[in-house]
């Protein structure tokens, strides 16, 4: 017995030093959704993270919470959860599109699931999301975070909240919001539908800091907001990750990264995000050894700000790719 108290004495130290390291050093933190079959255990998927020099890791499944956080135990890894309080089960108030949004082909080619769209194409995001200002979600996702606290999750990544459209919303009560503004004189819209966000955003970290001080938010802006992709900086979180490039064809080009990632660390919260699918279901994507040269190259310039890499069972096997994050993160 005694010998069982001694050694959660010694994990709960181990988490209160990486949760001051990452508060003061920025946060190095990874995710991951689809994991090749040499991963299987989760306590490997964990290890593979600590490997590449990640200082927390983010669990997007939705069981094994167990494993993942006695996992992150072992390994000194801050275990985050993702949460997404615009998902249907939070709320009842959808967004709806115009007419003309629910034309637009899904499915093109060069489609971008909610990052920014390629150039001349229009993109709509087919996962249905709550408006933002449906009042039921604060309690609701309040619930989820007590549970995932009483888990042992040090950290909660939000994600997921933004518009559909990657700009708006058109149900009853947005509707009634901007005609309201608007009586007198013309509203700016973009400004309106930004201020939804980031209202929720900052109602979420009052909520989730008063539930437990210690607990650290993070979030990744995603779908993306076009009239501004850096409203982020407005925002109250702990860690915000801000695409700095993207996962799917056509990649970024060299000057948009850099910009991303200027602009994404010019504020205290944010970090920037890379995404990767190196194999797996979508491994078309794959990133050619070129286009990883020279992320890495800006990324140096930028390595105490703290990164967010998603996903991590493509990194999985990808040995160029293994030496350029361990090369950036040790
Ligand atoms: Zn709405």
């Amino acid at each position: 017995m005694k010998n069982l108290i001694l050694i959660f004495t010694l994990v709960f130290i181990n988490f209160s030093l990486i949760a001051q390291d990452v508060n003061s050093k920025k946060l190095k933190i990874t995710a991951g959704w689809y994991w090749p079959d040499e991963l299987k255990e989760v306590s490997n998927k964990v290890a593979f993270a600590k490997s590449l020099g990640f200082n927390a890791m983010i669990w997007c499944s939705g069981t094994q919470d167990k494993e993942f956080i006695n996992a992150c135990k072992k390994n000194s890894i801050l275990p985050f959860k993702i949460m997404e309080p615009l998902s249907k089960k939070y709320g009842t108030r959808l967004q709806v599109l115009t007419h003309e949004e629910k034309t637009i082909d899904q499915k093109h080619t060069l489609h971008q699931y909610g990052g920014e769209p390629a150039k001349g194409k229009q993109d709509i995001l087919s996962k249905k999301l709550l408006c933002p200002t449906d009042d039921k979600i604060i309690k609701n996702v309040n619930d989820e975070v007590k549970r995932i606290i009483k888990l042992g999750y040090k950290g909660i990544c939000w994600d997921f909240i933004g518009y559909r459209n990657l700009k708006s919303c058109h149900c009853m009560t947005c509707t009634d919001k901007i005609k309201l503004l608007s009586k007198d004189k013309p509203i700016n819209l973009a400004a309106f539908y930004e201020s939804q966000l980031i209202e929720l955003y900052n109602r979420l970290e009052t909520e989730i800091k008063n539930i437990d001080k210690k607990i650290i938010s993070a979030c990744h802006i995603h779908p993306t907001y076009l009239p501004n992709p850096f409203y982020a900086s407005k925002i109250k979180i702990d860690h915000c990750a801000v695409t700095c490039s993207w996962f799917f064809l056509p990649h970024w080009k060299k000057s948009k990264i850099n910009n991303h990632i200027e602009t994404t660390t010019s504020f205290s919260s944010g970090i920037p995000m890379i995404a990767y699918y190196q194999s797996g279901p979508m491994s078309s994507h794959t990133k050619s050894k070129k286009q990883i040269d020279f992320e890495f190259k800006i990324l140096h310039k930028y390595k105490k700000k703290g990164l967010m890499i998603c996903e991590l069972g493509s990194i999985y096997g990808q040995d160029h790719l293994i030496k350029k994050i361990q090369k950036l993160l040790k």
